[in-house]
């Protein structure tokens, strides 16, 4: 929770470049979860706000000899210099208690522009090393976090098994590669599988299965 009050504060990075799409409408869904749950709810919308993913050295202060990121981000967070927009959002992931991130499977992992806020955000010295170590000792322990995905696959093809294997396997470098690396407690992904293949009653239905998974997470 928040030192500042008791009212929690999830985080949703969003990562769909469609406003009309099931994705988006997860989203939504879970926001409005979360929110009658008690919660605080901070969106970021990544296409939406236009974020740039790409981490270069343009970033940072100029640099005589070879551009190191990672060093790089740890001079940024020690001198203060670090990118206005990157501040930013570091600051609004360090006040969430809960983070969900929510995007489309694609390439059997994130949207580019989602790795890319990863790239840029989980800065070195300011979530991980530096002050901070790795994993439980990292800077978001105690806090937790979860995937909000959807897929093109059935539910069927991510089982052990299935035509792609399970779904756990996929999302492992996200998991603990990403979110447990900076000291997150992982929590069990929503998945919506194939939306697109589902009748307009299936989708219904299914929003209302993200609903009711987000407020037991919630509690
Ligand atoms: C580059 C790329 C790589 C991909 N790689 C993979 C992969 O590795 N593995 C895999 O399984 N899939 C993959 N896919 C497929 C992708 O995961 C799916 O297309 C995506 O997850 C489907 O979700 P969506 O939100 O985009 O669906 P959409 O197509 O946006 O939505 C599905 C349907 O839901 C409708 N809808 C929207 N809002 C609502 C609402 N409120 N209520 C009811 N219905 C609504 C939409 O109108 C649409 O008809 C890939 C796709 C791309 C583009």
């Amino acid at each position: 929770m928040s030192t500042l009050d008791a009212v929690p504060t999830a985080l949703i990075v969003h990562a769909h470049p469609e406003p009309h799409s099931f994705s988006t409408a997860q989203m939504t869904t879970a926001t409005q979860a979360l929110r009658e749950a008690g919660y605080r709810v901070d969106v970021l919308d990544l296409y939406a706000d236009g974020w740039a993913p790409v981490l270069d050295r343009h970033e940072f202060p100029p640099v005589d000899g070879p551009f190191k990121p990672q060093v790089e981000q740890m001079r940024a967070v020690k001198d203060a210099t670090l990118d206005a927009a990157v501040r930013a959002h570091l600051d609004r992931l360090l006040a969430a208690d809960l983070l969900v991130l929510s995007f489309p499977m694609w390439w059997f992992s994130l949207p580019a522009i989602l790795k890319g806020w990863i790239d840029r955000v989980f800065v070195m010295g300011g979530v991980f090393g530096g002050d901070h170590g790795l994993f439980g000792d990292a800077a978001l322990g105690g806090k937790r976090a979860m995937l909000l995905l959807t897929t093109g696959g059935s539910s069927e093809s991510f089982q052990p098994g299935g035509r792609f294997g399970p779904m756990n396997e996929f999302l492992f470098h996200i998991h603990r590669g990403m979110l447990e690396f900076v000291g997150f407690q992982v929590l069990d992904p929503v998945v919506t599988y194939g939306p697109a293949h589902m009748t307009g009653q299936q989708r219904t239905a299914a929003l209302d299965a993200v609903r009711k998974s987000v407020a037991l997470i919630a509690r």
